[in-house]
């Protein structure tokens, strides 16, 4: 019991109540350690936390990351900020709000508090790339004014942020750069590519297949990555990253068509809708640097990972969750 208070930290998650957020507090929470989840429900929900909220060592606070935060904590997980293009795009200059004045905020708070943090940052910030796989060492190839550069360019900024306070204040920071992630919790009508196909299989409609479907992505299953971030922020004070977290197998979007409508029991025709603007051809991480310094690497296959995010799905449409989505 001693040896469990003495190594337990007090730790922020913002967008603590969003997907990943809220599978890391719940393996925060598992681990023994104190978690203050910081969000301000824009794509969170309530009902992603709600197991937690009776817990003693848990507690929410609904607060909007581009205001100053004043809370005392050791370790800062820095999540907030939607991740689909659906809802970063809904209001793009908002977007680039949270990630970029999110940032100085959450990395003013760990200067004062002398805390480790850790940014969730993003594959997009490769944009749609010219070097295959993706290395850390690629500085990427974005568009600075279409409909994605809030969200891309946002986060590419915040990246700057880090690594400046990192040199400049001599701060803990770690970046890693998280590819694709889906599993239970995922917004169902986020217009992400594993949702969509979920809920539209699980509603009898068909599913929706932009451009031809050959475009490809590499999917990583959500415990997968709660484990490579987690191993991120235990690493050695010189790791900073950016570090890639995903998993390299790679598939087709048409082969996940295929592989989601073949495990829900569904087969009905797709549709083909237009690629929209800017939608990257292929994505893959090259995970060696994680696998060399984190000893991390994914281990649910992308077939297991659908299992378990079909029966989930499953569930909320059995509770009516999933009434409004497309
Ligand atoms: P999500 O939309 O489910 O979670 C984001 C959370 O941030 C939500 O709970 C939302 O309400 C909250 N939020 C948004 N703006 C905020 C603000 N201004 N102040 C406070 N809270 C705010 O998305 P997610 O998939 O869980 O993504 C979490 C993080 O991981 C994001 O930073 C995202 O960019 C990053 N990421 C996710 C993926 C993925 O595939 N899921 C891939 C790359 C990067
Ligand atoms: N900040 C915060 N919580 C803190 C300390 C700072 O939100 O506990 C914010 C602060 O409001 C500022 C930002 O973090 O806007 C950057 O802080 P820093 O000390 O780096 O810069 P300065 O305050 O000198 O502009
Ligand atoms: N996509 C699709 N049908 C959908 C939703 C997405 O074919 O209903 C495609 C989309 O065009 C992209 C890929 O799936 O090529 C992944 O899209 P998502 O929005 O999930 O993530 P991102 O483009 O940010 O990787």
């Amino acid at each position: 019991m001693a040896r469990l208070y003495d190594s337990r930290k007090r730790i922020l998650v913002t967008g603590g109540a969003g997907f990943l957020g809220s599978h890391l507090c719940d393996r925060l929470i598992a681990a023994g350690h104190e978690v203050l989840c910081v969000d301000n429900l824009f794509t969170g929900t309530k009902r992603n936390i709600d197991h937690l909220h009776a817990h003693p060592r848990f507690e929410f606070m609904r607060h909007d990351v581009t205001f100053p935060l004043h809370v005392e904590v050791d370790e800062i997980y820095n999540l907030a900020c939607p991740a689909s293009p659906v809802h970063y795009q809904h209001d793009p200059i908002q977007t680039t709000k949270t990630s970029v004045i999110g940032a100085i905020n959450m990395l003013g708070l760990a200067k004062r508090l002398d805390a480790r943090i850790l940014q969730a940052s993003t594959s997009e910030v490769y944009g749609d790339p010219t070097v295959h796989p993706q290395p850390e060492a690629y500085w990427g190839s974005v568009n600075p004014i279409g409909p994605r550069s809030c969200y891309d360019e946002g986060k590419r900024c915040a990246e700057t942020l880090f690594f400046d306070y990192h040199r400049a204040m001599g701060l803990r920071i770690k970046v890693a750069r998280i590819f694709n992630t889906y599993g239970p919790r995922m917004h169902v009508a986020d217009g992400r590519v594993v949702s969509n196909f979920v809920v539209q299989a699980l509603k009898g409609l068909p599913i929706t297949l932009y451009g031809d479907g050959s475009q490809t992505r590499s999917f990583c299953y959500v415990d997968d990555m709660v484990d490579g971030l987690i191993a991120l922020m235990a690493s050695p004070d010189t790791v900073t990253g950016p570090i890639n977290l995903g998993n390299p197998a790679e598939f087709t979007i048409r082969a996940l068509a295929e592989a989601t409508q073949r495990l829900a029991g569904t087969a009905l025709p797709m549709v083909r809708a237009p690629l929209p603007a800017d939608d990257p051809r292929q994505r893959r991480p090259d995970i060696a640097k994680a696998r060399s310094l984190l000893r991390w690497s994914p281990r649910v296959p992308l077939e297991d990972g659908l299992r378990r995010t079909i029966a989930a799905f499953r569930e909320r449409l059995a509770d009516g969750v999933l009434a409004d989505a497309a």
